[in-house]
């Protein structure tokens, strides 16, 4: 589904990310771990071409990011092309990032109905949905202020959804929130993963990385220092740098 290959971003003299190699399989949940400053959000940022990489190639279901191949030339793609390669890949932050002035059911139904030209009432059917598999039937009508952060979270995971993804993005979802709120955010991604979902994780949860994670990477100054199973990796790591990290966070 992701295919990175010596993928380079540089941020005006700092190289953030230095060559990062790496795939992600469909169905796979993907978790990328690292110090802070690695280059995790930025490699998110990147595959959804919010970032435009210096130098290698980035594939998303097949298809280049960013660019169109015609024979051996590449042509960067025009801004509408790449907000329709965008529609692919939903993201989920850790700020949550609703519109405030709308309801949990409106903040859901606003891209498909804005983006796709889908009808109103069958957008709303489909957030009601959606807002049901996230647990949150009882607070379509609530705004965002009127909702905890974890459920906040799993609206912005419901209007991820929306789009109909093929690939979900989650950087450090739940680390804006209350530890007692963390478990209902990590139960909606166990249960996305379930259905089949391609997720990309960052997080530094490695409990939720062990028992749902299919790989794991261990990202440190812009290069992937270790790859493996999340279980290869969190009780056999073989790598120094990997060890004095896990030592902090586990
Ligand atoms: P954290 O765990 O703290 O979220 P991270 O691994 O996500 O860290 P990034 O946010 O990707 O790290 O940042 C990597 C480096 O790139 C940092 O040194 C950061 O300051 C720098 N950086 C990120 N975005 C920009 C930008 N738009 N302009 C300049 N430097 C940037
Ligand atoms: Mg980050």
């Amino acid at each position: 589904m992701v295919r990175a290959e010596r993928v380079h971003k540089s941020f005006g003299l700092v190289e953030v990310l230095r060559g990062i190699d790496l795939e992600v399989r469909n169905g796979e949940v993907f978790c990328l771990v690292g110090p802070s400053g690695s280059g995790k959000s930025t490699f998110l940022r990147c595959i959804n071409h919010l970032e435009k990489i210096n130098a290698g190639r980035l594939w998303v279901d097949g298809r280049l990011v960013g660019y169109r191949q015609k024979g051996d030339k590449l042509y960067e793609m025009r801004e509408r092309e790449v907000a329709h390669q965008r529609r692919d890949i939903g993201m989920v932050f850790q700020r949550f990032n609703l519109f405030p002035h709308m309801t949990a059911l409106e903040n859901v139904m606003e891209a498909p109905v804005q983006v796709k030209g889908m009808s109103r009432r069958e957008a709303r059917e489909h957030a009601e949905r959606l807002l049901e598999r996230v647990g949150l039937a009882d607070r379509m009508r609530n705004y965002p202020a009127q909702l905890s952060g974890g459920q906040q979270q799993r609206v912005a995971i419901a209007r991820a959804l929306a789009m109909e993804p093929k690939l979900m993005l989650f950087d450090e979802p739940t680390s804006a929130l209350d530890p007692e709120l963390v478990g209902e955010v990590l139960d909606v991604m166990r249960q996305l993963a379930e259905d089949g979902m391609t997720m990309i994780v960052v997080t530094h949860e490695m409990g939720f990385a062990r028992e749902v994670g299919d790989s794991l990477v261990f990202m440190d100054a812009g290069v992937v220092v270790e790859a493996g199973s999340p279980r290869e990796v969190l009780t056999n790591p073989r790598h120094e740098r990997t060890r004095a990290f896990l030592s902090k966070v586990l």
